[in-house]
């Protein structure tokens, strides 16, 4: 049984890894997309993590920077909306897709920020299980220089940008964006819409925690409030609400299936995300993986 989920997960590893690897390739064809969601707050996206981009009177902060060889295409989106540089750079958590441009905005200057694991997790060597990937400590100058425990607050633009960390979610260094004047929330990837989404538990991360951030973050919303997730497309506070239940239901049913002593393949036999398929199933994991994913993060503890 452990032989037949480790082969699952190296094939779903596989193919992820394939997939990151083309889309390096393929970052000449990337183009950077700006939707302007308030006044001064824009969502961002190109490949990987989408951006939350704030521009104003007083300063350019950016949430979140891709790939490395996106920087340039970036900064000329950013161009378009002001002259200033980024002066800011906020970073949701610490994977490769979301601050891949950090050393480059820090060389031209921009100050840093993070939860400490991130400062942590990218300053030191790291094995994503998942993708059965190595990743190299970064140069000083892609570190967050300025790190929280709890939460931040930027007072910028007119508004007021509020940084808290969710803990344990889908790494242990998640930070949510809230910019309270835009009505604008930032995720990081505690939320993918319309994707089944990915929980690093090598980092950290459980499906509790998700849970836990999704609920918090639907707290706070109104009906009006913009949401920029992780991966996907806008979101509105009913999207998060059907992710944060998909979510709830299929761990939940999975949760059972291992209490009931049953194995990797029967679970993902059982087929326990069928009716969420349709939304969810056709982004980066499809579900059988999902499922495997899930079975392995409960299964751990
Ligand atoms: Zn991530």
């Amino acid at each position: 049984m452990k032989t037949y989920f480790l082969r699952i997960l190296a094939v779903c590893a596989a193919a992820l890894f394939a997939a990151a690897a083309s889309a390096q390739q393929d970052f000449s064809k990337v183009e950077i997309q700006t939707e302007k969601l308030a006044d001064t707050v824009y969502m961002m996206t190109g490949a990987g993590g989408n951006l939350g981009v704030s521009v104003g009177e007083d300063a350019v902060f950016v949430i979140d920077d891709q790939f490395a060889p996106l920087t340039p295409k970036i900064q000329a989106a950013i161009a378009k909306l002001t002259d200033k540089p980024v002066k800011f750079l906020l970073n949701t958590h610490w994977h490769f897709d979301h601050v891949g441009g950090n050393e480059n905005l820090g060389k031209a200057g921009a100050l840093i920020f993070a939860h400490e694991n991130v400062r942590k997790r990218m300053s030191t060597e790291q094995f994503m299980e998942f993708f059965a990937m190595k990743t190299k400590p970064e140069p000083k100058v892609a570190l967050p220089v300025i790190t929280f425990t709890r939460d931040l607050t930027f007072h910028v633009n007119g508004d007021e940008v509020r940084a808290f960390h969710v803990p344990r979610a889908h790494t242990d260094g998640d930070t949510i964006i809230h910019f309270a004047k835009s009505d604008v929330i930032h995720t990081g990837d505690a939320f993918f819409n319309k994707l089944y989404p990915f929980i690093d538990t090598s980092s950290g991360g459980t499906v509790e925690g998700v849970l836990a951030a999704a609920d918090r973050v639907l707290k706070m919303a109104g009906d009006k409030t913009k949401i920029i997730p992780g991966h996907g497309p806008l979101a509105t506070k009913a999207d998060l609400k059907a992710y944060r239940d998909m979510l709830a239901a299929v761990s939940g049913d999975i949760r059972a299936q291992i209490k009931a002593g049953k194995t990797a393949e029967q679970v993902i036999a059982s087929k326990p995300t069928a009716k969420y398929d349709d939304v969810w199933g056709k982004g980066f994991l499809p579900p059988e993986k999902f499922v495997a994913m899930l079975y392995g993060n409960l299964k751990k503890k």
